[in-house]
């Protein structure tokens, strides 16, 4: 389908939920962008989760931040469990505003709904011209990934991401990444195309490594867990993630009383950082293209074929999707019923 069709659609069903033009414009500008990005995982399908957040009232719409803390390059806003959409958004703005002034912001978000794609934000604070670093966590639902050595979930797939801008408005360089080896929406992805997670990605509820995602989704989900990238690394990462991105700016870690929540709750810490402020501002970006060329020059290793820079492969999707989004008939049969509850016709689907 067209980008621009499922964006429309996305914005009928926000508003259908009683969003302003504006929250349903920022919730559908990251969706869509996660889909035109490759990340299937962080796009319209998410949508049905929203309006099942909607339902149970757990998300608030038309919701604003409030300033919790505000020291100059400092500052932590509360999300108030609405749209992370909006709540990121502003997180990002404030970011860029005070890093303009100090050379140096560090801005914690607390107790948003779902954020969604990180490097959309880190995008967003990279077209100022800013590097920025973010540490996520994700609670307020059941754990879902093993720490190194465990058999049962205690982390979320907590996401870390780092952008250094571009010559051109985007990154230069964009890492973001789920702390899991799989973002669990891949393996939902996976899931809804009945198709196998790859290995070594997630264990059953008895700790076996399995790829079969069927044990932690619908009607016959007995459990589960995603194993965390990296081994000790990647999980000692995630707890950082936690700790960082929620219990240092007051935000809400994983325990078995935030799981009961039963929403999406992440918390972000947000760092950017001015390049001209720290010197390196004339040069960063010829510093950092030079560095990448360097990289891209290594002989390549046996079964590989390219070297690719964090980001490349999203700017590649970006070139593939402009024309079309590929929506599998599981998301689009629970689109349908999502826009359903909210009172809006599938016909928008096909609307221009
Ligand atoms: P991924 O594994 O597809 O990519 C991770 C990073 O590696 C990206 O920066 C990508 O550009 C880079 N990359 C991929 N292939 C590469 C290659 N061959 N060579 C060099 N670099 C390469 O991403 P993921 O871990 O599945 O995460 C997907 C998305 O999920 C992210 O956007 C993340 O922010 C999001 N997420 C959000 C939440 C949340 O709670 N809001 C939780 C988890 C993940």
């Amino acid at each position: 389908m067209h980008p621009d069709q499922l964006h429309h659609f996305i914005r009928q069903v926000v508003a259908g939920m009683g969003s302003t033009e504006r929250e349903a414009e920022l919730v559908a500008d990251q969706l869509i962008g996660a889909n035109l990005a490759g990340h299937d995982s962080h796009g319209i399908g998410m949508l049905p989760s929203y309006v099942e957040g909607w339902s149970n009232h757990k998300l608030k719409i038309n919701g604003a931040p409030t300033t919790v803390i505000d020291r100059g390059p400092i500052v932590v806003l509360d999300g108030n469990h609405g749209f992370g959409q909006v709540m990121a958004y502003a997180a990002a703005e404030t970011a860029i505003e005070r890093a303009r002034a100090h050379g140096v912001a560090v801005v914690g978000l607390r107790n948003s709904y779902h954020i969604g794609r990180i490097g959309h934000w880190a995008e967003q604070i990279a077209a100022a011209g800013l590097v920025s670093i973010h540490f996520v966590n994700v609670s307020g639902h059941e754990p879902l990934v093993a720490p190194y050595g465990g058999a049962l979930a205690r982390l979320g797939t907590n996401p870390f991401c780092v952008a250094i801008p571009g010559r051109d408005g985007r990154p230069a360089a964009l890492l973001d990444m789920a702390t899991s080896k799989i973002a669990f929406g891949k393996a939902r992805v996976a899931y809804n195309r009945g198709e196998s997670v790859p290995a070594d990605c997630l264990l059953d509820r008895d700790g076996r490594v399995t790829t079969d995602p069927t044990g932690m989704f619908g009607p016959t989900a007995t459990g589960g867990a995603l194993i965390a990238f990296g081994e000790h690394k990647g999980s000692g990462l995630a707890l950082m993630c936690e700790l960082l991105g929620a219990a240092l700016i007051g935000g809400l870690v994983m325990s078995p009383e935030s799981a009961g929540i039963g929403a999406i709750v992440n918390n972000m810490l947000t760092i950017a950082l001015d390049p001209q402020a720290l010197g390196g501002g004339s040069t960063l970006i010829d510093e950092a293209n030079a560095f990448l060329d360097y990289m891209r020059s290594s002989a390549l290793r046996e079964g590989f074929d390219e070297i690719l820079i964090p980001g490349e492969p999203e700017q590649r999707a970006r070139m593939v999707r402009a024309a079309a989004i590929d929506v599998d008939a599981t998301t689009l049969g629970q689109l349908r019923d999502a826009a359903a509850a909210v009172g809006v016709s599938d016909a928008v689907f096909w609307a221009d």
